[in-house]
């Protein structure tokens, strides 16, 4: 495919300083940087390669520049490492985009839905738990989002997970955000407070020991197994329906592999979403 840009001069280093009135690159290249060094010390291969493409983030940019004179960046060698505040940030303003287009085209076919944000959290961990725990906060959104009243509840949602660190406490704080799209009927019927919706939260993940103190019990009506996993109760069909107890083999699953390069996109777009016609 030839591009627009192909048939362009090339102008080699002009050196020129360029600004950007919307985002502080330079200072996004400086915490790329920090973020890059401590890796330096790691003593693995795999660590120094990623030490070596952060570093190597953006170091050439190339624009295509308008007879008017405005310049548009081409290409560039980023590195696309999940850590890297640059690449996270671009992804960000990706994404919301993405979003934002979606939203101006259901929009136009339903313009009566509105949309609410909801943020999800989990008590904040040290390092090593902190996989875990993601795991857990998804596999906790999987089963709320998979019940019976959120189906009834909401049209569509997006969600995307935030890490956030406490250098004073040196832990880790991971939560969900969540764009909910709801008809307008929603604040009038199957309306979920913000009680309800703690409630539904702390209810879709427990230990067996905490299960078998609420009364459940096998369909056999013998004890539950005394073995450390934590469980979600699922009701397919609701409260007098079907009832399972989904281990962590559940997880199984989910999607979330990608769910890390949502990191930085959602405090972002959590600012923009306040705004309206979104
Ligand atoms: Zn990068």
């Amino acid at each position: 495919m030839i591009s627009l840009y192909d048939s362009l001069p090339v102008i080699h280093g002009t050196g020129e300083i360029l600004t950007d009135s919307k985002n502080d690159w330079r200072n996004t290249k400086l915490r790329n940087e920090a973020v890059a060094k401590s890796f330096e010390n790691e003593n693995s291969k795999s660590m120094l390669g990623r030490f070596t493409r952060m570093m190597d983030c953006g170091a050439y940019l190339k624009f295509a520049v308008s007879p008017s004179g405005d310049k548009r960046l081409f290409s560039a060698n980023f590195c696309r490492d999940r850590m890297c505040p640059g690449c996270q940030k671009r992804r960000s303003l990706v994404i919301f985009h993405q979003v934002k287009n979606i939203c101006s085209s259901i929009q136009k076919d339903f313009p009566t839905y509105k949309y609410l944000l909801l943020t999800l959290t989990v008590p904040n961990v040290k390092a090593d738990q902190l996989s875990d725990e993601i795991k857990h906060l998804h596999a906790s959104w999987k089963r709320m989002s998979d019940r019976a009243f959120f189906k009834k509840s909401i049209k569509g949602w997006f969600r995307a997970l935030e890490v956030t660190y406490n250098g004073d406490r040196d832990d880790f704080h991971p939560h969900i955000h969540v764009l909910l799209c709801v008809p307008s009927g929603y604040f009038k019927k199957n309306y979920i407070n913000q009680k309800q919706w703690l409630e539904y939260w702390n209810d879709s993940e427990r230990s067996l020991d905490e299960w078998q103190a609420l009364g459940v019990r096998r369909a056999d009506g013998t004890a539950l197994p005394n073995v450390d996993v934590r469980a979600a109760l699922v009701m397919p069909d609701d409260i007098n329906g079907r009832m399972f107890l989904a281990y962590d083999n559940y997880k199984v699953l989910m999607h979330w592999n990608r769910s890390y390069y949502f990191a930085t996109s959602v405090g972002y777009l959590s600012d923009r979403i306040g705004y309206p016609k979104i």
